[in-house]
């Protein structure tokens, strides 16, 4: 049972779905994925299941594998599920309807999805059969095809609707509903979702608790806000104060999981579409990838880290870092300049520093603070602080901190220079701020001499454990185009990091030089076990205890 099975089409090894409780491979029987290892976890997966008794003998007509019994199992309010596609999320989802319709007498759902083809594909298209599964219409069980609506002998109905236009929306908020399927979610608009889930009722007494289940790839119009609600959860509780964290939940399923798939057939056929990169990356994968995203931003290229460093360059015969801190504060060689970068943000937005060290003509980010609803002064105060040990060249900001507002003898700027961080203005523009970003981590320089010389990206954001920009490295990517004027970067709630990264990089930015620096050679390198790497110093510690 352990060996791996291979794919009818492609012979090459699948993946061996496993049980998400005890790590046993799932096995199909019937057309039905069991856990074949604890007995517990079948139960817990029949709990979940549709069963018939024809003549006193048991049918299971649907039966979650254990992942997707988790999925059944979650009581919270709202529940988003992303997958790759292909994890069988709709169809899961779909028998929860059918499993709640039969078990609770006049029971109502709706099952909403902004396409009509893909709700005839994905629901429509099994309804009859599913219904007659469960006795067809002699014994009350059957699909209305004009109406869209499946009915249950005990009085319970399915609802079956398409979600796009204001109009259709308009009509779903007039279907009676206790649980609703958002299917393929990041499609909808998010007002529409909202509106439509703050229709889900259930009468008064009942013991019911409303339900609202929002599937999808994780890619589309309002991936942003299933992001805030349900992954990132730091929803402005200004904008939404009945948000309560709890009844939020996120649930990655995967296409892995699927006992009914030939998984390695199906990767393949997605892979030769000759599919967008965002698109392949959120289909193939289940991993979030932003539509329009504004830059190239690479972590890592062919395995190697490209944008994203876990330490300073290494240089000179004790190859120690370049840069380093301790309780006495920064340590910086005289010939590497710093600067710094500003955004104020006027509340409710944070305010945010970014710290650049120039080293040859490489631009290392590697601090970042950010700060919400604190004072100027304080804030200046920080900002010293935080810089202790660094002979920082400039800092670069905002434009328009410069300007008296008429309310205060001094601007903003006034008093950071009398806190001790005198500032240039840098330039106002979306344009400029995106040309900017864009041109230093699209450029790359060479690095080293000789037959160590590689080339390396223009600048690099530094993330080590308890050290770097980690802010910074998630908000970049998310900087998306602004679809009226693709030059321009849009508004985005977290783009307050990347316009301070640009404030910095529309200015002249000089080159230090240094004597030597570049990839340490060979015997300066540490030996292997010695040598750094991300998060080493917490595995260390862990296994030092
Ligand atoms: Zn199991």
């Amino acid at each position: 049972m352990t060996t791996p099975t291979t794919s009818k089409t492609t012979n090459e090894a699948e993946p061996i779905p496993r049980c998400c409780w005890c790590n046993a491979p799932v096995v199909l029987k019937n057309k039905i994925g069991w856990c074949s290892g604890n007995k517990e976890c079948r139960e817990r997966q029949k709990a979940c299941g549709v069963k018939r008794t024809v003549n006193g003998k048991v049918k299971w007509l649907f039966v979650p594998t254990p992942s997707q019994t988790v999925a059944m199992e979650a009581t919270e309010t709202n529940l988003f599920i992303y997958s790759n596609r292909g994890s069988g999320k709709s169809h899961v989802m779909r028998w929860m309807c059918h499993a709640l319709a039969l078990a609770i007498p006049g029971y109502k759902y709706a099952i909403l999805r902004t396409s009509f083809p893909e709700l005839t594909l994905n629901h429509l298209i099994f309804l009859k059969d599913e219904m007659d599964s469960m006795g067809g219409e002699a014994e009350g069980y059957y699909y209305h095809k004009t109406e869209h609506i499946c009915y249950y002998a005990n009085g319970s109905m399915g609802f079956f609707r398409q979600a796009e236009t204001d109009e259709q929306v308009k009509n779903v908020l007039g279907v009676e509903m206790y649980l609703c399927v958002f299917d393929e979610a990041p499609t909808f608009k998010w007002e529409h979702m909202a509106m439509i889930a703050a229709s889900v009722r259930v009468p008064a007494g009942s013991g019911l608790k409303p339900l609202k289940r929002y599937l999808g790839n994780p890619i589309g119009e309002c991936i942003d806000e299933l992001w805030m609600y349900f992954v990132d959860k730091d929803v402005d509780l200004l904008k939404d104060p009945e948000y309560r964290q709890e009844d939020w939940r996120a649930i990655k399923l995967r296409l892995e999981d699927n006992v009914h798939l030939d998984i390695v057939a199906y990767r393949k056929s997605l892979a030769g579409a000759g599919l967008p990169e965002h698109i392949r990356k959120a289909w193939l994968d289940g991993e979030r990838a932003d539509e329009k995203a504004m830059f190239a931003f690479f972590p890592k290229k062919d395995g190697k880290p490209y944008h994203v460093v876990a330490e300073f360059p290494r240089w000179g015969e004790s190859n120690r870092q370049i840069i380093s801190h301790d309780e006495e504060g920064w340590h910086i060689p005289d010939w590497v300049k710093i600067y710094r970068s500003y955004d104020h943000g006027f509340a409710p937005d944070p305010a945010v520093c970014v710290w650049f060290a120039i080293v040859g003509r490489m631009i290392i980010a590697f601090k970042e603070k950010t700060w919400l609803r604190v004072i100027v002064e304080d804030i200046a105060k920080d900002i010293v602080k935080e810089s202790k040990g660094m002979r920082v060249a400039m800092t670069y900001c905002d434009p328009t901190i410069d300007i008296n507002t008429g309310a205060d003898i001094e601007t903003i700027r006034d008093k950071f220079e009398n806190g001790g961080v005198p500032m240039e203005p840098s330039v106002n523009s979306r344009e400029h701020y995106a040309a900017a970003i864009h041109s230093a981590l699209q450029s790359e320089i060479e690095w080293g001499s000789g037959e160590t010389m590689v080339m390396r990206p223009r600048i690099v954001f530094l993330q080590g454990s308890g050290i770097g920009v980690p802010l910074t490295i998630k908000y970049l990517p998310l900087m998306r185009y602004d679809d009226k004027n693709p030059m321009e970067m849009a508004d985005h709630r977290h783009d307050h990091l990347p316009i301070a990264c640009a404030y910095f990089l529309m200015s002249v930015i000089p080159t230090t030089k240094n004597a030597v620096v570049g990839p340490p050679k060979k015997w300066m390198q540490p030996k292997k076990g010695e040598r750094k790497v991300l998060g080493s110093n917490n595995v260390r510690r862990r296994y030092a205890k």
